[in-house]
């Protein structure tokens, strides 16, 4: 496998000139700054926000990169994950002529900033089982294609991909590889940033949507070369990361046993929820989850989720995706959430 990252680069995007903010331009932390048009007197509503905040999210990188045991030129935050998927897109894909890979049923948002972007998706579903079908994968690639998707553990199905296949295609593919880790944390299987090293060509996406209990700040991490994080630093907004978000994660990251605790407790329910399910006649099977949701396969699933609604109970259907029919996909809520999600299957006949 020869890798060259300048090959896949869209040209004009090597060859741009990116915006440079005030703050790129002055990095000292005192003095009378008057170079950035702010407003010197503070915040209308009240609290400090009147300063732009570090573009680069230094501070906040540097936390993250002792959690995770990377280099924080490693590090890019985005505005959820869904920011660095359509970032990846918009830098190496050019429109109507270069493609992707994925493989449903998995994560939409791969397919809508494909389209978004005048970008092809070529689509290699996953086995009944839900596992990759490599061969395919990588006879499906053309000279076009310049990132595969692989979401594991994957999102609407719950299961972690298989290693090997992950990696026979990491070091198959010349192109890019993004394996987006946003249940890693709920996952019995390890994380892929262990072979960011010794692999030029992977991106791994993490989120504090979900085990960090975060997902109303929106920040999302993608893990990568430097040269990589580089390409996706040059074509952000220049302020993408709000001051209050980089607040609130610095205080989430100084506190890594208050998320240890929630993911042990969600586990924990993960299979009570599993278990109490599986006493419902109508319920065929739960399929096996490394993530913090179960896909549940039912009789009459459709008519379950509308009975449900009505009680207010909102699961998410997924009966008209490929490969998941008669199934919908239950997020694990809290002991008593989940109580009252069975008490009402249980009324239905
Ligand atoms: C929830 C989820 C994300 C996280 O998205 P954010 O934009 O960070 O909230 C990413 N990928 C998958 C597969 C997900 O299910």
């Amino acid at each position: 496998m020869s890798f060259d990252l300048s090959k896949l680069l869209r040209s004009h995007i090597a060859g741009m000139k990116p915006y440079s903010s005030a703050r790129d331009e002055y990095k000292g932390t005192s003095g009378v700054f008057l170079d950035a048009n702010e407003n010197p007197y503070g915040s209308v509503g009240g609290g400090q926000y009147n300063r732009y905040p570090d573009p680069m999210q230094w501070e906040v990188k540097e936390h993250i990169a002792k959690v995770k045991t990377v280099k924080k030129e490693q590090i890019f935050l985005g505005n959820g994950s869904d920011e660095p998927i359509d970032l990846l897109i918009r830098a190496f894909c050019e429109p109507h002529r270069d493609n992707i890979i994925q493989m449903s049923p998995t994560y939409g948002m791969y397919q809508v900033s494909s389209d978004l972007n005048g970008v092809d998706v070529i689509d290699i579903p996953l086995t009944v089982d839900f596992h990759i079908k490599t061969e395919e994968v990588l006879r499906a690639v053309t000279a076009n294609t310049k990132i595969i998707f692989i979401c594991s553990p994957n999102n609407p199905t719950g299961n972690s991909l298989r290693r090997e296949d992950i990696e026979k295609i990491i070091t198959t593919f010349e192109g890019l590889v993004v394996i987006d880790e946003a249940y890693i944390d709920f996952s019995s299987e390890r994380s892929f940033l262990t072979q960011l090293e010794s692999n030029p060509n992977l991106i791994v996406l993490q989120t504090f949507s979900k085990a960090w209990g975060l997902a109303g700040v929106r920040l999302g991490m993608a893990f990568a070369s430097e040269a990589i994080i580089k390409v996706l630093s040059k074509i952000k907004y220049p302020y993408n990361i709000n001051m209050l978000t980089q607040q609130v994660a610095l205080k989430a990251l100084s506190d890594l046993s208050g998320r240890d605790k929630m993911v042990k407790d969600i586990l924990e329910q993960r299979t009570e929820l599993a278990k109490e399910l599986l006493t419902i006649p109508y319920v065929q099977f739960v399929f096996p989850s490394d993530a913090n949701f179960l896909l549940v396969k039912m009789d009459h699933a459709n008519e379950v989720f509308e009975y449900l609604i009505n009680k207010e109970i909102i699961l998410r259907s997924r009966t008209k995706i490929i490969l998941c029919e008669g199934c919908l996909r239950v997020s694990v809520g809290t002991k008593a959430d989940n109580s009252v999600l069975i008490a009402e299957m249980k009324k239905y006949s």
